[in-house]
């Protein structure tokens, strides 16, 4: 049976979200009506310009900041890099130190990467079997050469939340400027960038059911930080380029929705994706749950099942309509499972049989039903067929 003509049960919202039919409402008139660039200066395109200053509002409101600390840029990759970047280049002759997490996307990761080549030296903290960073651990970094510390909020694979406002108290105190990738955080993780104490807070327009290829950079007053995009003046001269002016209204009704009840929003999504790892830790052997047990976005299950391949899984629960994702990159040709499990203790084994369900809006409990009546038999093929398979556990033990 092919299942692929039926609309699919798609449990990928951290790789990216649908768009929601009231954002791109919002979007529309954008694209034809209001098309005037926001730098010009006849009254026509004023209303351009007005749909980017009401994003700005949207985007500051969402996080606790002024909108005159918001600029927008092409994604969460851009912000990213813009904060580290910028931030160190910004701030050499105080020092040359960052500190980061091991366990942080590869945008903020390649760019400390890039970094180093530079010149600059980073430190990548472990995080603990639940892949929590300690914020002692940050403290016991930081040196009189420290001029930036980068952590995550939530992380996209395995879904844990980070002590942020402990990490940044820690940061400010010892002179050194916060920057935290909120890209997965907003919309689950109430932000408040006072109170968290982040200087610098990158967050993505599509893994909130805005629209992809736009993007924010909270930059704290008085925050030194150099450019990373030159050309034009736009966004007060901090970033040059027209503004993708549908893109921004979009991320900015987007921002509004997502925060507007997270945390009824989280009860829902939490209550569905509970259910689903109850069960499937019940139903399948050898199978763990990776990431925190309580501290983690109520939309992530990560599993590790042994024996078994993540790209494998995948590929037959797309045979049965099922969007997934895995840390396991064998066809990527590097044959280096995820990075974030590696970090938490997992061998590569453990790592390569991984699966990430991520949950969203629109899935619903048959989604949940669905995804229960085909992973323990996915599972159980593949562990027939698997090498790694001890003798005793060839049978699958489920139904
Ligand atoms: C998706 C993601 C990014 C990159 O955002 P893009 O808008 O896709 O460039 C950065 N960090 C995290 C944690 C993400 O999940």
């Amino acid at each position: 049976m092919n299942d692929l003509d039926r609309h699919p049960v798609y449990m990928d919202h951290a790789a990216t979200t649908f768009m929601k039919p009231e954002i791109m409402a919002a979007m529309a008139p954008y694209f034809s009506r209001y098309f005037g660039n926001p730098s010009s200066l006849y009254r026509f395109a004023r209303e351009s310009r007005n749909g980017v200053d009401g994003a700005r509002r949207q985007v500051a409101a969402a996080i606790g900041a002024n909108p005159e600390e918001v600029f927008f840029t092409a994604g969460g990759s851009e912000a990213d890099n813009w904060a580290v970047k910028g931030a160190a280049l910004a701030n050499r002759e105080r020092g040359d130190h960052i500190v980061t997490s091991a366990i942080e996307h590869h945008a903020v990761l390649h760019t400390c990467g890039w970094l180093e080549k530079q010149g600059f030296s980073v430190t990548y903290l472990p995080v603990d079997e639940f892949g929590r960073v300690d914020p002692g651990d940050v403290e016991e970094a930081i040196t009189d050469a420290t001029i930036l510390v980068s952590v995550m909020t939530a992380n996209n694979e395995i879904g844990t939340i980070q002590s942020v406002a402990e990490i940044g108290r820690v940061a400010h105190d010892h002179g050194a400027l916060f920057h935290t990738d909120a890209v997965q955080a907003v919309g689950a993780v109430p932000i408040d960038v006072e109170r968290m104490g982040i200087d610098l807070l990158s967050l993505s327009g599509h893994k909130f059911y805005g629209p992809k290829g736009v993007g924010a950079l909270y930059i704290r007053r008085g925050t030194r930080i150099e450019n990373l995009i030159h050309g034009g003046g736009q966004e007060r001269g901090r970033r040059a380029g027209t503004e993708n002016v549908p893109g921004i209204v979009g991320l900015g009704r987007a921002i509004e929705l997502a925060t507007a009840d997270i945390e009824g929003h989280n009860r829902r999504i939490a209550a569905m994706r509970d259910r689903l790892v109850r069960s499937v830790l019940g139903s399948i052997p050898d199978t763990r749950l990776n990431g925190h047990p309580t501290e983690r976005l109520p939309n992530n299950a990560n599993f590790s099942f042994r024996y078994v391949e993540g790209e494998s899984i995948l590929l037959l629960l797309d045979a049965r309509g099922i969007c997934a994702s895995t840390g396991s990159a064998c066809s990527s040709g590097s044959s280096e499972p995820s990075h974030v499990l590696l970090a938490t203790g997992l061998s590569h084994e453990e790592a390569h049989g991984s699966l990430r369900l991520t949950l969203g809006d629109a899935n619903t409990e048959e989604d949940v039903d669905s995804v229960l009546e085909v992973l323990p038999d996915v599972i159980g093929r593949l562990r027939e067929i698997s090498p790694l398979t001890p003798v005793r556990a060839r049978i699958p033990e489920v139904d």
